[in-house]
């Protein structure tokens, strides 16, 4: 069993931390948020004062921040996670979905400290993370991968090693701009079968199984009701917050312009994501962009 430090226990890291203390690893924890350590010791953890001193005596140091920003501060400031570990040599993971950019840049200061750093965001959301039955997609090196599975394998049921670092980055960032779409175009399925007096349990029931389905609609179904797990059941209680799926389709869509992409309806979903976030649903599930959709008159 692993000794790991687990820094970032928010909607994700929680449940995640939690489910490699069920698998009998040690988990010391550290979050901003006084409630997150709360939660991390009724579930069996132990706490800490700082990233560093939750890192210390780890074999493995887990991050799961909001940003790219965060990620780097939390490894690369002065006196930073890096810093702290140097000595004792952990393998690293950061598992938060940030850009390519911030990815390769601390995992190059890692390398640079003698360390192996993996990238590794995560799909399957709060329901995932919960069930343990997250998709882990990793960048970095074989070895490094090798390591890491056995416990990835705690908190998730698909462990892929996608590349080198910054790859398993990539990998979520089309996962999320293809999520984004999804999401719209299952909302406004629902709104149009409203409109056209059909029952949603019905039409659920029939596209589920045709070939409509899809993750977007059978499990995280927009419209209260049909999927019990969805975050629409909870008044759209995160789940993943729109402001976190804005940043995500934005680093999709910058990946796209450097790259010569053409991607329309992603730009589009982009920017309908951003009005339900600035009409008062940021911090409500991604899924709400139904409610805000739900209140547009037809242009
Ligand atoms: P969240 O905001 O609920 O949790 C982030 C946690 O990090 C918070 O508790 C915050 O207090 C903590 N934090 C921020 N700065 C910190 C610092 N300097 N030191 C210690 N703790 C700090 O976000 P989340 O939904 O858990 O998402 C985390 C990451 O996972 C994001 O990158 C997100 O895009 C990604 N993700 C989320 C989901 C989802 O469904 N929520 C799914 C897949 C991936």
């Amino acid at each position: 069993m692993a000794t790991i430090g687990f820094i970032g226990l928010g909607n994700m890291g929680a449940p995640m931390a939690a489910n490699l203390i069920k698998a009998g690893h040690i988990v010391t924890g550290y979050d901003l948020v006084p409630a997150a350590l709360e939660a991390l010791t009724k579930a069996g953890g132990k706490t800490a004062a700082s990233a560093a001193e939750a890192a210390k005596g780890a074999t493995i140091v887990i991050t799961m921040l909001p940003e790219g920003r965060h990620v780097r501060d939390v490894w690369l400031n002065q006196g930073g996670l890096i810093e702290a570990v140097t000595a004792a040599k952990p393998l690293l993971i950061d598992c938060s979905t940030i850009d390519v950019d911030s990815a390769r840049a601390v995992t190059a200061a890692a390398e640079a400290a003698g360390l192996a750093m993996l990238d590794a965001p995560v799909s399957g959301g709060t329901i995932g993370a919960h069930n343990a039955t997250l998709t882990f997609m990793a960048g970095g090196s074989a070895e490094a991968f090798a390591a890491a599975k056995p416990v990835l394998q705690a908190m998730g049921k698909n462990i892929v090693h996608c590349g080198g670092p910054g790859s398993g980055q990539a990998v979520k960032i089309c996962n999320n701009m293809m999520a984004a779409i999804n999401i719209v175009g299952v909302s406004e399925g629902f709104l149009l079968a409203r409109k056209l007096g059909l029952d949603p349990r019905i039409l659920y029931d029939v596209c589920s199984t045709a070939t409509a389905s899809s993750w977007a609609l059978n499990t995280y179904c927009p419209e209260p009701g049909p999927a019990p797990a969805a975050p629409s059941n909870r008044d759209y209680a995160p789940g993943f917050m729109t402001k976190l799926m804005v940043k995500d389709v934005r680093l999709s869509q910058a990946a796209a312009a450097a790259s010569g992409v053409p991607t329309p309806l992603a730009a589009a979903a982009l920017a309908l994501y951003e009005q339900a976030m600035d009409a008062g649903y940021a911090d409500k599930d991604f899924s709400a962009v139904f409610r805000w959709l739900e209140g547009q008159k037809r242009g």
